[in-house]
């Protein structure tokens, strides 16, 4: 066929788009095809009738059968949509969320953000007239706020229910609610072969569908000692894989970002030294930042004689589906958010995943014929060390930016909320003691008015109260701008590992006094005004372009929200101080001690981070932007806070000034009494 634009000799124009039309045709019929052989498809009759007949209905299927993709297309062709009515559908990833909607547009034959559409945090791919949206489950928390009734949906649909996310909890409980005094409203409770049972339970007994699924055998492996560096056997096993055994994909399942390049970059080396030796070896990585052209590579098809390797997050346990995987492997580790209800300290930390997760990644190489997994574990681990399965998030998290949202919604009580699993009591105590020193609640619990603005911003607390707070020292342009580079975290510094002394140079250039969040401030105006947005400039900066355009598109979204809460955005113009005193998380304050930094409200350890400019100055108090445990726990994006003055200034009903005395200033040792003289 001919290339659109290609050379066309030979043809004529009629021909030619005769021709191109029956490629769309052939593309259209195998989609089709495709679509018939999926599992779900058998029982699309007894499911649109079960559906009919009952409002709320749990629908149970393997992963991979087609319950997201299918299901909202079989509601649009029988009419949910009519009269504009919409289907959500809810994703507890970002990731899976857009890709599940481009697959579905494709599907349907629709642009992508017509009437197939995705909504995500600061991301709205969708029009007036989509029908069909995807999205995050966050956003439609988020959307109780402008349509407490969601009347303009017919449908609704959890899905992957499963993963039991803090927003997905949330949402069970409001939707319950609504689906009281909204008989209109279809609810579907979407789960991949796990706790139906207990959906049901919450949801007065609902009725359970089940999707009978197509499962092969799947030969399980263990390691006969743990592994010491699950990373490099990962890379090993990949290997050996690919050399010893037949054709197949593979699937490595590893924590983040990070790993996964890691593993990426050596297995693509080790490939390169062996040369012609072995057949092609494609590999691929999925993770939540993976820009979405890269992400849809992972669906093509493996050309015949080579072998494809996906290395991903547990985005590929049950939320994408990859075809032709026969191979899986699993180090048996997730990154799990952790939570000190005591404390309030937030953590990821990198933890062996539950035995319901290993199973379902073993399950992920049975898909289209006999498969392996390959446990980088021991099976003595697999029974003895490995939690039955995952705890819910709303056990092991900050409630902060939940409560907010609750509240705005006018729901006072929140200890009887309607909880699958309620929160620990003491998590949910310290969100309304944490919103209320925000000045978020009043000493009544009761949303105030500067709580009801903040929950307008799609930020958390802290950060939302940081914007807020700008208006009054006169510096909104720099914070709005410092929250948006914040929000793209991490990943604004590019540090390829063959270049790590010129990228930290790089980096080193971009320091100001003062700390990170003016370090961010000083990166977003260099690139967007000095360079002139360049995406050169940023290459040759180590800077990732790709985050730049994120943190703008962030901030202009934020910036459109300063009207309608009433901020007016101002300009410090050059004067750090005012900036520095918003852009803490006032009660993210660590200080300087003997033994080295420990936070001020509950004396525990912390560090900075090396990544950090300040890492090297040591200054005696600090600001933090959050605090995550890897190796310890360390502060990232910290900045310089001048002294316990400001704190009172900022927080004067948290911090109490005994609390902020310095009871070991004469024992300072040389270096941080510099930096106490510096700041006066
Ligand atoms: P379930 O939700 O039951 O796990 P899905 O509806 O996600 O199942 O998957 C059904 C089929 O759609 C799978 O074969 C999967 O590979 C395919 N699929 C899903 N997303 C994409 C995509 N972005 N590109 C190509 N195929 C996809
Ligand atoms: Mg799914």
């Amino acid at each position: 066929f001919v290339s659109p634009g290609g050379s066309s000799e030979g043809h004529g124009a009629g021909e030619r788009e005769r021709m191109a039309l029956s490629q769309a045709e052939v593309v259209k019929q195998s989609i089709q095809e495709v679509r018939r052989s999926l599992p779900v498809f058998p029982y699309r009759e007894d499911l649109l009738l079960a559906i009919q007949q009952h409002q709320i209905l749990i629908i149970e299927g393997e992963t991979g059968s087609g319950k997201t993709t299918q299901i909202p297309q079989y509601l649009m062709e029988s009419g949910y949509n009519e009269g504009g009515m919409k289907i959500g559908c809810t994703q507890p990833r970002r990731v899976a969320a857009m890709s599940v909607a481009a697959r579905v547009a494709q599907e349907v034959g629709v642009k992508l953000g017509n009437e197939v559409g995705y909504s995500i945090r600061f991301e709205d791919c969708t029009s007036e007239r989509t029908v069909l949206k995807y999205m995050t489950d966050g956003m439609l928390l988020r959307e109780f706020l402008t349509e407490p009734d969601l009347a303009s949906y017919s449908v609704v649909i959890i899905d992957e229910a499963h993963e039991r996310t803090l927003h997905t909890d949330i949402l069970f409980g409001l939707i319950k609610d609504i689906a009281r005094f909204r008989p209109d409203l279809k609810v579907l409770v979407a789960s991949a072969t796990l706790d139906t049972e207990r959906f049901s339970c919450f949801f007065d007994d609902a009725p359970v569908f089940r999707i009978p699924g197509r499962r092969f055998p799947v030969d399980i492996f263990y390691t006969k000692a743990p592994e010491a560096d699950y990373l490099e056997a990962c890379v090993v096993s990949v290997l050996q894989i690919h050399v010893t055994q037949p054709p197949g994909d593979c699937l490595v399942f590893l924590t983040g970002q990070e790993e996964i390049e890691t593993c990426c970059e050596l297995l693509q080396e080790r490939c390169r030294r062996l040369g012609s030796k072995i057949s092609e070896l494609l590999v691929l990585p999925i993770y939540a930042n993976l820009p979405s052209d890269m992400q849809a590579k992972i669906f093509s098809p493996t050309p015949p004689g080579s072998r494809k390797v996906v290395v991903a997050t547990n985005i590929a346990e049950t939320s994408l589906t990859i075809d032709g995987i026969i191979y899986v492997i699993d180090p048996g580790f997730c990154k799990q958010k952790s939570y000190n209800a005591r404390t309030g300290m937030e953590s990821l930390i990198v933890t062996p995943c539950s035995r319901a997760s290993a199973n379902q990644r073993a399950g992920r190489a049975g898909r289209v014929a006999a498969g392996k997994c390959f446990r980088l574990y021991t099976a003595w681990a697999f029974k003895h060390e490995m939690e039955e399965t995952t705890v819910p998030e709303i056990q092991r998290t900050n409630l902060g930016n939940v409560v907010l949202l609750l509240k705005s919604l006018g729901i006072n009580d929140l200890i009887h909320f309607d909880f699958m699993d309620p929160p620990p009591h003491e998590t949910l105590v310290l969100a309304l003691e944490q919103l209320y020193a925000l000045g978020a609640l009043n000493h009544l619990g009761e949303l105030t008015k500067l709580g009801r603005r903040m929950a307008e911003l799609p930020v958390d607390p802290m950060l939302s109260k940081m914007i807020l707070a700008s208006e009054q020292y006169k510096c909104s342009e720099q914070v709005l701008t410092i929250a948006a580079m914040l929000s793209v975290n991490n990943s604004i510094f590019y540090r390829p590992k063959d270049k790590v002394v010129h990228a930290d140079n790089a980096r080193q250039n971009f320091v100001v006094p003062g700390g990170d969040h003016m370090v961010l401030l000083n990166v977003y105006t260099q690139v967007m005004i000095m360079s002139g947005y360049s995406t050169q400039w940023c290459y040759e900066n180590f800077i990732q372009f790709r985050s730049m355009k994120r943190a703008r598109d962030v901030r202009e979204q934020l910036e459109g929200l300063m009207d309608r809460i009433e901020v007016e955005v101002c300009s410090s113009e050059g004067d750090s101080v005012p900036i520095r005193k918003v852009a803490g998380y006032f009660y993210h304050t660590a200080r300087l001690s003997k033994g080295g930094y420990k936070t001020v409200k509950h004396q525990q350890t912390v560090y900075v981070h090396p990544n950090s400019s300040l890492f090297e100055e040591q200054p005696r108090w600090l600001i933090y932007h959050e605090l995550v445990f890897t190796t310890k726990e360390f502060m990232r994006q910290v900045c310089i806070n001048a002294n316990s003055s400001w704190l009172l200034e900022v927080a004067p009903h948290y911090y109490k000034n005994k609390e902020l005395e310095d009871s070991s200033s004469k024992k300072m040792p040389r270096k941080q009494g510099k930096a106490k003289e510096e700041l006066g």
